[in-house]
């Protein structure tokens, strides 16, 4: 790797005009504060927007502001006009986006104009990207402002290595389907190799709207997105843990805490700290405050809560009026529990340089961090890493994503004031030495997975997962592999070929009937079948009766639905075992109701299995249903011990234990085969893979994570290959 390229929607600075001079600000927040750290491991260039507006902005300071920001910062800025950062900023991502990745769906502002907006600036950030980097660069892009930008700089910069990190939740699907654009949303990631949440909640919740909105499945994470396949996985951000454990080496930090110390006097401190916003449960946290010294009166002037609320957004409406219902609350109740001497609440409402903000977590008794919703929440784990020599207990919000990694910690709901007022009593009370112990665990965590690690972890497994891809990309079925092919087969005289049939040899068709062989399939079935050297097996999913319509004239093994029959040449057909079909009347009704839900789809019962087609129904609908069916079959399958298999446009219930590659073993056990060809195209397929022998080749239809050793790329590529096989076969019997 030449550079790391780090895109966000701000750089780690801000631009700021004093006294006629342009000077730089280090911004606040997680995201800036987490990636600094990044650029230390890396040589890097940060490509973000520099925070001022370009109308004020004429060429020449534009050119002088990007050769300053060059040169002492390693950033490229970009520049937005007023009336962009007012649509794209303010607007899609801060009061479409934010709100509903955070379930606040009541805020959300759906808006056209917004949108265009948003596609617009990610152009934009796409053609300075485009235009700063080199071919071995990696680009990692972060966050909710920049959603569409790994497809566009896919299209644009094919193979680089793109990796996205989204610092929010991501929502479950019944919220994240609330979006017009939502499709888009997910195309936009798609674009990228590697795409990494915060918690392996919000890894699923990605996945399954994937699935549900765009049909693309995926296998531990890895979705098959069409010709390419990308990367999903959690990875905790992390922080800089020396740093705040070590903090009292800092000059500063040491007097702003001995200053505190003498202000604190023998009273008990609460901290709280975030960015004044709707999701960080500020006034809910005020309430049960209030509530607290209601309860319990005895901690009146024993306690005091620290507020640090950090302007944020504040061009946004809601959050203006947050403030202003903040500085209410905050009134009444110091009003209200107030004596002289006393004030329950201390509010500041400003942003703290970070020796500064250390030094309130060391004096802290305790941490009280109650988001309502928080992608990861770094307070909370700051606070414990500061916590190193000295006791501290820190309330955590079940619903921030630290709390998945903090279970040491006191877990709340936000929403439960009485809960929280009973935590703070109760974390008032907690031993110092519980409150150690149950630190040390935390801070053992969180040393070892710290920011440096949370990045390396990432950029390692975009650079693993890259050289996976080249390797799906090597087992495309090349010429050279071809001939290889042709001339084992040529130079074998007892041949298995084990071929799967939709998918496979047939185009998958929309309708039953299509999908009937053609005269010219039938003819090099039947020409490679009729070679006393070759045994040809076909194995499908479909039942036996159209099997033998289909294919009963030939010279061909026959497996039928998955494996349950088979059928030797010129034999009859066979059951492996007595199989139990019972359980039929348990699943046929929840199949009949989706059929009379779905219309175009019908229900196919074979012998030991019920089958739900799909094929003729409309494909948004057919994708929404069968997500919902299989989560409706999922504990009904686990109690009858069945199993579900989703194969092309049907998905099937059978008893567990038959499968392609048992009935196909029947076949490959049979004798020392000298040439064994096996192809397929889904699921299903893989167990018969699985069962091959060392040398046989193996194919699968379509670039995906699969047990075969090549890939071709569609049936016309199969049909082409078994046809030079039958061609090669006629040559060498002397028909040319
Ligand atoms: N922070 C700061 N000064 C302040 C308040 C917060 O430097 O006065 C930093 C804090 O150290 C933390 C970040 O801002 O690293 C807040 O991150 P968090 O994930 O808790 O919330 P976000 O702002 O990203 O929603």
């Amino acid at each position: 790797m030449n550079r790391l390229l780090l895109v966000s929607n701000r750089l780690p600075v801000s631009i700021e005009k004093r006294k006629g001079e342009y000077q730089f600000r280090q911004s606040v927040g997680g995201l800036a504060t987490g990636l600094r750290s990044v650029c230390h491991s890396y040589k890097t260039t940060w490509v973000g927007w520099c925070g001022f507006p370009r109308d004020k902005l004429d060429a020449k300071t534009i050119r002088e502001i990007e050769l300053r920001l060059m040169t002492e910062v390693d950033s490229f800025p970009m520049f937005l006009y007023k009336k962009d950062i007012k649509r794209y900023y303010h607007g899609f991502s801060n009061r479409t986006i934010w709100p509903l990745f955070h379930y606040f769906t009541d805020y959300v502002v759906y808006d056209n104009e917004l949108w265009e907006s948003y596609v617009k600036i990610n152009n934009e950030f796409c053609d300075t990207v485009v235009k700063i980097a080199d071919e071995d660069d990696v680009i990692w892009v972060h966050d909710y402002h920049l959603m569409l930008l790994p497809r566009l700089l896919r299209e644009r910069l094919p193979d680089i290595p793109i990796g996205f990190f989204l610092h929010i939740p991501f929502p479950s699907f019944e919220i994240f389907r609330l979006l017009p654009w939502r499709k888009e949303l997910l195309k936009g990631l798609l674009g990228a190799d590697l795409i990494g949440f915060h918690t392996y909640d919000y890894v699923r919740h990605f996945l399954s709207s994937v699935r549900r909105l765009l049909g693309y499945e995926h296998t531990f994470g890895q979705v098959s997105a069409g010709n390419r396949i990308v990367k999903v996985d959690a990875f905790p951000m992390g922080i800089d843990y020396e740093r705040f454990a070590n903090a009292m080496e800092e000059p500063e930090t040491r007097r702003e805490v001995s200053r505190l110390l003498k202000k604190k006097g023998n009273r008990k401190i609460i901290l709280s700290v975030d960015r004044l916003d709707y999701t960080k449960g500020i006034l809910q946290r005020l309430e049960s405050f209030d509530l607290f010294l209601d309860k319990y009166p005895e901690y009146k002037e024993k306690v005091t809560l620290i507020m640090i609320a950090v302007p944020s957004r504040t061009g946004v409406d809601t959050y203006f009026q947050l403030k202003k219902k903040v500085d209410e609350l905050v009134g009444r109740i110091n009003g209200k529990h107030g004596i002289i001497g006393w004030i329950p609440v201390w509010y500041l409402y400003r942003s703290l340089p970070i020796q500064i903000l250390t030094a309130f977590y060391y004096i802290a008794d305790v941490a009280l961090v109650t988001p309502l919703r928080d992608g990861m929440n770094l307070i909370s784990k700051e606070f414990i890493a500061t916590k190193s020599d000295t006791p501290g207990v820190l309330i955590l919000s079940e619903m921030a994503g630290a709390s998945a990694e903090l279970g040491e910690a006191l877990i709340v709901n936000p929403n439960n004031k009485e809960a929280v007022a009973d935590k703070i009593k109760e974390a008032l009370e907690l031993s110092p030495e519980e409150q150690m112990a149950r630190n040390r665990e935390m801070q053992k965590r969180l040393r070892r997975y710290n920011v440096v690690q949370w990045s390396q972890d990432f950029m390692e497994r975009l650079s693993a997962f890259k050289k996976l891809q080249a390797k799906l990309l090597e087992r495309k079925l090349s010429l050279e592999v071809k001939k290889r092919i042709i001339n084992d087969y040529q130079k074998s005289t007892s041949r298995l070929l084990l071929l799967d049939y939709d998918g496979t040899l047939i185009t998958f068709a929309e309708r039953p009937e299509k999908a009937q062989p053609d005269y010219e399939l039938l003819k090099q079935i039947d020409a490679l079948a009729r070679n006393p050297h070759n045994e040809v097996v076909l194995i499908s999913g479909r039942d036996k009766e159209t099997l033998d319509r289909w294919f009963g004239s030939l010279n061909v093994g026959l497996i039928a639905e998955h494996g349950v029959w088979y059928k030797e040449r010129g034999a009859e057909w066979t059951t492996l075992e007595p199989m139990r079909s019972d359980w039929k009347d348990e699943i046929r009704p929840i199949l009949q109701l989706y059929v009379d839900r779905t219309p175009g789809s019908f229900l196919e019962e074979k012998d030991f299995s019920l089958v739900w087609h799909y094929r003729r129904t409309l494909p948004d609908l057919a994708e929404v249903r069968v997500r919902e069916l299989k989560d409706a079959l999922i504990n009904l399958t686990e109690n009858l011990n069945l199993g579900v298999l989703e194969g092309n446009k049907v998905i099937e219930i059978k008893s567990p234990g038959i499968t392609k590659g048992v009935a196909s073993l029947r076949w490959i056990s049979k004798k020392e085969w000298d040439f064994i060809l096996a192809v397929g195209d889904d699921l299903t397929d893989e167990d018969m893979f699985r069962a091959l022998p060392e040398g046989a080749y193996s194919i699968k239809v379509g670039l995906s994570p699969s047990q075969a050793k090549y890939t071709a790329e569609s049936v016309g590529e199969v049909r082409l290959l078994l046809k030079e096989l039958e061609r090669e076969d006629y040559a060498l019997s002397g028909g040319l």
